[in-house]
């Protein structure tokens, strides 16, 4: 992957932080989406029927025929209709290097329904994830970059009956820090298989139908998610991407919380603290400006601007990023860990000091998180140089 030349870089010059501020915005909020899932077993078992009259050995990840006798085959759009306490279980073969996506669309769009997905492990059946938020809507995906593996997804109705459709789209797709082809494609970001592997992971306020980007966000959220966990650290948090139509999230429930994020351009997600970890809190002390939550000057702690140097710093290796947002008391701890993290400094502008703070953008309600934002013009366009106009976060 070319860490280890990215690793022996250096010479990145110092920064300063002389970056213009902007104030205003909306802000940021969570509602509790479902409970945390267990974390899976990745682990994976190969078994191969060595009998005389045995058929061609089944392909390791898929799973026996039989291991869940009353799941039904897979099929684009399922009809179903669901009595109260009922569920329904379809096997899924998902290949490899395909992105699977499972959408349900249900009336009435208040009822009480829970969609599951399950992954092969090799033995049995391990839950990666499930999402029971959202009115008339169900989204889970999986990818798997190794090989061919067995799913299942599973639909319970609650105290409601319902009726509804589940669809099943399969789509090619690849890891990489660039994008090559298809890039606008809006899909939502899978479940992380194995968080310490994945370097992301999902927790009970994440909105997984806000998970869906443009394709190359969802590679430079896996690529950074990859470094991490390659260099150690531990599984970032994403949360907002875009709504699973494209649009801003929290539209579905007619309270937008985001000015931007449509079109699957924008993520937030967390930053590294001192202490190794990356989950939603805040860096600073914050005081109510007319724009939202702002850090007073000064109080910034707790913040690991190498680290997190190295977070964005993957992030800008795709060549996409346009602006991205953070308070303005945090940018210069970001840029000057720029300096002496490598491989950070490898992507990040060199070509001056100021350069370091070049994609970074001050806005309120950014002392908790980093928010950046892919470019929609047409590839292979890269170069962004400032000043240029942006949308409002
Ligand atoms: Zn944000």
């Amino acid at each position: 992957m070319g860490l280890l030349a990215i690793l022996a870089l250096i010479g990145c010059e110092a920064s300063t932080n002389s970056v213009p501020a902007f104030d205003g915005g909306a802000p940021d909020s969570t509602t509790l989406d479902a409970d945390l899932p267990p974390m899976p077993d990745a682990s994976t078992d190969a078994s191969t029927d060595a009998g005389v009259d045995a058929q061609p050995p089944r392909p390791e990840g898929v799973a026996p025929a039989n291991l869940v006798p009353d799941a039904t085959a897979e099929v684009p759009s399922l009809e179903t209709a669901l009595a109260p306490g009922e569920s329904r279980l379809v096997r899924v073969e998902v290949g490899a290097s395909e992105h699977v996506g499972f959408g349900l669309f249900f009336d009435p769009s208040d009822a009480d329904v829970v969609m599951y997905v399950d992954r092969f492990d090799g033995t049995g059946e391990s839950e990666l994830g499930l999402t029971d938020g959202g009115p008339g809507v169900r989204f889970l995906a999986v990818f798997e970059p190794e090989g061919a593996r067995t799913h299942w997804v599973r639909i319970e109705a609650g105290a409601d009956a319902f009726t509804g459709t589940l669809s099943i789209v399969h789509t090619p797709f690849e890891d990489g820090a660039h994008c090559l082809d298809d890039c606008d494609h809006l899909l939502q970001l899978p479940l992380p298989r194995d968080p310490a592997v994945d370097g992301y992971r999902w927790i009970p306020s994440t909105v997984l139908r806000y998970w869906f980007g443009r394709r190359d966000l969802l590679m430079m959220l896996r690529h950074a998610g990859q470094t991490m966990s390659a260099l150690g650290h531990e599984p970032f948090e994403p949360g907002d991407l875009s709504q699973w139509d494209g649009e801003t999230p929290g539209t579905d429930r007619g309270a937008p919380r985001h000015a931007s994020h449509q079109r699957g351009k924008d993520v937030d997600i967390t930053l590294y603290g001192d202490d190794g970890r990356a989950f939603w809190r805040s860096y600073c002390d914050t005081f109510a400006a007319s724009g939202g939550r702002e850090c007073l000057a000064g109080t910034a702690h707790g913040l690991d601007g190498e680290t997190d140097a190295i977070l964005y710093g993957a992030m800008l290796e795709s060549g996409r990023v346009t602006m991205s947002f953070l308070d303005r008391e945090l940018i210069p701890i970001v840029s000057t860990g720029a300096e002496t993290a490598a491989p950070a400094c490898a992507f990040w502008p060199s070509s001056s000091p100021r350069a370091r703070g070049h994609h970074l953008q001050h806005w309120p309600n950014h002392d908790n998180h980093i928010q950046v934002r892919v470019s929609e013009d047409p590839y292979p366009a890269t170069a962004l140089s400032l000043p240029f106009a942006f949308e409002p976060p």
